[in-house]
C-alpha cells in the first residue's frame, strides 16, 4: 500500500490544508495527517483540539487519517510505514523553508521522498497565523475554513478575552 504523511501544525486546519489533503488522497492509497505535538510553541489550540478539528474536516475522505506526533517527521514516517511526505507550497511564503527541511530530512532519511503540491490560487495567501489574527480582530473568516473550525475559532477567541 502506498502511504504518505502530511505533517503540519494545523492551528487550525484551513481550506488550504484541506485542499492539499484532498488532492494527495487521490495520489496515495492512504494519507496520514500528522499533527505536530509541540509543547513549547505558543499555539491557539491544544494538540487534542487540533487533531479533533482535522478529524471532523476529513470525514468525507475515507483513505485519510489523522494522528498527533512528537519528534522528527522522518521518525513519524517510519513509524507509520510512509515512504513519502506531502507538503503544500504557496507561491512565495514556503519555498525556502520547505527546501531547507527537505535537505535535512534527506540526510536523516535518504529513502523518504517529499512531494510538494502547489497551493490552489484562491488559498495562496491563506495561512493559519493570518487567519487567527483576522479572527481575533473580529474579521469574518468563514469562507476560509470548514464550518466547524469557524465555530471553534469564535469560541476559542471569546474564551481568551
Ligand atoms: P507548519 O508549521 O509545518 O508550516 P502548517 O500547519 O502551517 O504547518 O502547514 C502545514 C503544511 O500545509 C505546510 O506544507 C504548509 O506549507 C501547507 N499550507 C499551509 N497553508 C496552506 C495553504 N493555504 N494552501 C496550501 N498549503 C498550505
Amino acid at each position: 500500500m502506498t502511504i504518505a504523511i502530511y505533517p503540519g501544525t494545523f492551528d487550525p486546519i484551513t481550506k488550504g490544508h484541506l485542499d492539499i489533503a484532498t488532492r494527495a488522497a487521490k495520489i496515495f492509497e492512504k494519507l496520514i495527517i500528522g499533527v505536530y505535538d509541540i509543547p513549547n510553541k505558543r499555539l491557539l489550540f491544544t494538540t487534542e483540539e487540533r487533531v479533533e478539528l482535522v478529524r471532523q474536516a476529513i470525514v468525507d475522505l475515507p483513505n485519510v487519517e489523522v494522528e498527533a506526533f512528537i519528534g522528527l517527521t522522518v521518525d513519524f514516517a517510519a513509524k507509520v510505514g510512509a515512504k513519502t511526505v506531502v507538503r503544500g507550497l504557496r507561491a512565495t511564503a514556503d519555498f525556502e523553508r520547505e527546501f531547507e527541511m527537505a535537505m535535512l530530512n534527506k540526510r536523516l532519511s535518504p529513502e523518504l521522498e517529499l512531494i510538494c503540491l502547489m497551493a490552489k490560487l484562491e488559498y495562496q495567501f491563506l495561512s493559519s497565523s493570518l487567519l487567527k489574527e483576522a479572527a481575533s480582530l473580529g474579521g469574518n473568516v468563514d469562507d476560509l475554513v470548514p464550518q466547524h473550525v469557524a465555530e471553534a475559532l469564535r469560541k476559542k477567541i471569546r474564551s481568551k478575552r
